[in-house]
């Protein structure tokens, strides 16, 4: 074998792993970790690319839990991301079916390594925990981790395979009110109520989303309102989070509700804090004609798609936002159960187990290596991929001054 490898070859090594990669997917499916919690998951991962030769280096950046795996195929050439996540959900476990995105990236990888001397270039696995919450992404697109890689690849479970997905910008805010306590029923007029204050910032905020565009989410949480009845609350917490298709208009929107909390925060002669979380996911740009050669192998493994859903239906947020605007991105979703079964329910994490659900992993993991076998293979298709990246890249992820809002 001393040409290009085909693609039918590739397919080939898929088939032959595919009992191995089901293997681990499965053990990370069957001990769920939440977020920056993933040891077991990302030890897995790594132990299975360090046994296929790959140089690995975990903890990665200042994340325990995250990992960065390389293999060098041959001289020159573009140095190619596979993605891999494996954090659980709080109680349901993995409702996301994050451990075939792990699988499908891993065993990409790995059967391309087969290659070594036949492709230029470089493969590279980077283990991304916390994606449900706090967004491992973020943190490490910020430590530099994406600044060496030509291209980031990964596939998401789903109960439809659609090619090209957008998420929405997401803001984290916490508001924290300060009062003063006092005994609620002898000395009412003692006490300045911090519960009062978040029950009126919720109301606001309620009452400012009938003036907010429809394709944006605002949507919070108390998390602390008081001890007991009988003592006036001096201390309240709220959670929200703010999305819209746009991180600027994401940001507008943020700053509208931190008024609503200061209005309440007045009213009640109440402090409030206000900490937004350094973390903020941008939306997705998905790279079209990563999006076009991925759904080409669709084609000829002979799975249907849609190449994407309407733009009025609701979609939710992803780190994997980050990653696509400092290079170009391949995030599609693949059907592994009925419709309808959808994501972060309980149905969904026993769909993402069963046999139909192991089949579209080997399915995802084909087309994934096919997609990275024609991005190594032709400095033209790369070219195109990076040249549409740089026309559509509307936004940059500079940071916006996020920590002040005035
Ligand atoms: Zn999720
Ligand atoms: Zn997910």
């Amino acid at each position: 074998m001393n040409q290009r490898p085909s693609r039918s070859d590739l397919y080939g090594e898929v088939d032959r792993i595919s009992h191995e990669l089901w293997g681990v997917a499965l053990e990370i499916a069957n001990k769920p970790e939440l977020a920056f919690e993933e040891r077991y998951a990302s030890q897995r991962a790594v132990e299975y690319l360090k046994s296929h030769g790959f140089e690995v280096q975990t903890p990665y950046l200042w994340l325990d839990t995250a990992f960065r795996a390389s293999f060098k195929l041959g001289d020159g050439g573009r140095r190619v991301a596979f993605l891999a996540e494996y954090d659980a959900l709080p109680e349901i476990g993995h409702a996301c079916g994050h451990p075939l995105i792990a699988g499908m990236s891993i065993g990409a990888v790995v059967a391309l390594s087969r290659f070594r001397g036949l492709l230029p270039g470089e493969i590279v696995v980077i283990g991304t925990p916390a994606e449900e919450q706090v967004g491992g992404k973020v943190l490490l697109a910020d430590g530099g981790a994406f600044d060496d890689i030509d291209c980031a690849l990964m596939v998401h479970p789903s109960d439809r395979t659609e090619i090209v997905t957008s998420t929405l910008a997401l803001f984290d805010v916490t508001f924290e009110f300060k009062g003063m306590a006092a005994h609620a029923s002898a000395f009412p007029f003692q006490g300045r109520n911090a519960l009062d204050a978040a029950i009126m910032t919720y109301c606001a905020i309620s009452a400012l989303r009938q003036q907010l565009p429809s394709d944006v989410r605002v949507h919070g949480i108390i998390l602390e309102g008081g001890r007991v009845p009988n003592i006036i609350p001096d201390s309240a917490k709220m959670r929200y989070f703010v999305r819209a298709p746009q991180i600027e208009m994401a940001h507008e929107i943020l700053k509208k509700i931190a008024q609503c909390a200061k209005g309440a925060s007045l009213s009640t002669q109440t402090d409030v804090e206000i900490h937004v979380a350094d973390t903020p996911y941008f939306p997705l740009l998905s790279n079209e004609r990563l999006c076009s050669i991925f759904a080409g192998q669709l084609d000829l493994l002979h799975v249907p798609y849609e190449m994407r859903r309407d733009g009025k239906e609701a979609v939710g947020s992803s780190d994997v936002g980050n990653v696509s605007g400092l290079i170009p991105t391949l995030h599609p979703t693949l059907q592994v159960c009925e419709r309808g079964v959808t994501c972060h329910t309980r149905g969904f994490a026993s769909a993402a187990v069963t046999d139909r659900a192991k089949e579209a992993m080997v399915v995802g993991t084909k087309a994934l290596a096919g997609t990275a076998l024609e991005i190594l293979s032709s400095p033209e298709i790369f070219k195109e991929v990076r040249e549409e990246f740089l026309s559509r890249t509307a936004y940059v992820c500079d940071r916006l001054d996020v920590g002040h809002i005035s």
